[in-house]
């Protein structure tokens, strides 16, 4: 067991602060990772201020981060993908049991004993998972990923969670060349969204709350972009679109999004506000339209959307920020005031 610097939030109201968490000695299938940036993603504010506590309590001190993009360090005797200096990612996923049917099927996202990357228990240290606020990481090869050399670092974090999480989604959903879809929220996930339903061929429109959003939309890829809070636009749309991504964090009338849906068309909520959304059975029955869910991706999933990132020069748009900064970027990212994801200069931690 070695030491390692971290952020940490000893409380859902305390701020994230320095701290010191124990990484642990590399067994012979470990990769270990110096790591170069961690995005903010929204899940981490939920965790670290405990609003999934009904289910997902938090465990303190908690140090998030699952968008990890660094540099591999020191590799196990019995690692083969991985060398000393390779580019290295991790998500939200660190370890499964690898044996039941999900993970056979490569969703170990849904595997009964996933462990993710950070408020998991730890099976190799006890306590729980410390996630990539942190200068270091140790990770079993299976669950780190590969990273295309072609692409801007600080950017390539965030494909981790916000990426996989908008890409898994959007392939599943077959075809869309030349379908109307819908991105709903233009935050980090949102944002992703759009370049990816973008580059499968979509017509993207999408849904913000935030007027001064309209023009990133649109240079991120959207061919429209409908304000929600305005009752005539939202009517003029009634009912046109073949699919539509919900990234919304917070509470919201998902029927206003479900009549925007054609016959037998489909909303996947992404989004995890922490309190149940209101869902009129009305809004399904006419038009015989469908909702659904979906929960990050699998490891093989999340390497095949890297590599379509770095074939198509895909990366998310951030915001770069010392870790000093980490406080006053979640006071923005609940405000919905990012461009369009934060992603934290880990060398910042050296300072510390
Ligand atoms: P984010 O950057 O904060 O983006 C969320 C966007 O939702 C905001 O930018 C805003 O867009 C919109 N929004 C926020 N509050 C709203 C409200 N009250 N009413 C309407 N729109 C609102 O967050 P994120 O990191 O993209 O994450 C989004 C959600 O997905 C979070 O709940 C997160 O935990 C969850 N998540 C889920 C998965 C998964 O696997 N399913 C993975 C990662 C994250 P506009 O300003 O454009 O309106
Ligand atoms: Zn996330």
């Amino acid at each position: 067991m070695h030491n390692a610097k971290a952020y940490a939030a000893a409380s859902a109201t305390s701020p994230l602060a320095s701290h010191t968490i124990p990484r642990r000695d590399l067994t012979d299938r470990d990769v270990q990772i110096e790591i170069l940036y961690c995005g903010i993603c929204h899940s981490d504010l939920h965790t670290v201020r405990d609003e999934w506590s009904s289910i997902m309590p938090t465990t303190y001190p908690c140090v998030p981060g699952h968008e990890i993009v660094g540099r591999v360090t020191t590799v196990g005797a019995e690692v083969t993908n991985f060398k000393p200096g390779d580019l290295a990612g991790i998500g939200c996923l660190v370890d499964s049991d690898r044996t039941c049917p999900h993970c056979q099927a490569d969703f170990e996202q849904f595997c009964r004993n996933a462990i993710f990357t950070y408020n998991s228990p730890d099976k190799h240290l006890g306590g729980i998972t410390y996630g990539g606020y942190s200068e270091s990481i140790v990770v079993d090869e299976k669950f780190v990923l590969r990273i295309p050399g072609n692409l801007d670092l600080a950017g390539v974090a965030p494909l981790l969670c916000a990426g996989i999480t908008t890409y898994s989604p959007i392939r599943r959903w077959g075809d869309i060349k030349g379908k109307k879809v819908g991105v709903v929220g233009l935050g980090g996930l949102g944002h992703m969204g759009v370049k990816f339903a973008r580059a499968f061929g979509a017509n993207v429109v999408v849904f913000t709350t935030s007027p001064k959003k309209k023009e990133d939309a649109l240079r991120l890829g959207a061919h429209e972009v409908i304000i929600s809070t305005n009752a005539d636009d939202m009517k003029q749309h009634a009912g046109t679109f073949h699919f539509v991504l919900d990234t919304i964090a917070a509470d919201h009338d998902i029927n206003a999004y479900i009549n925007m849906l054609g016959r037998d068309g489909t909303i996947t909520l992404v989004g995890a506000p922490e309190t149940p959304l209101q869902l009129s059975a009305f809004a399904l029955l006419f038009g015989r339209k469908s909702i659904s869910g979906s929960l990050i991706g699998g490891i093989k999933e999340t390497q095949e959307m890297l590599d379509f990132c770095g074939e198509h020069n895909i990366t998310a748009d951030v915001e770069v920020i010392p870790i000093q900064k980490v406080n006053e970027a979640y006071e923005r990212l609940a405000k919905s005031d990012v461009k369009y994801r934060f992603s934290i200069d880990m060398a910042s931690l050296k300072a510390v």
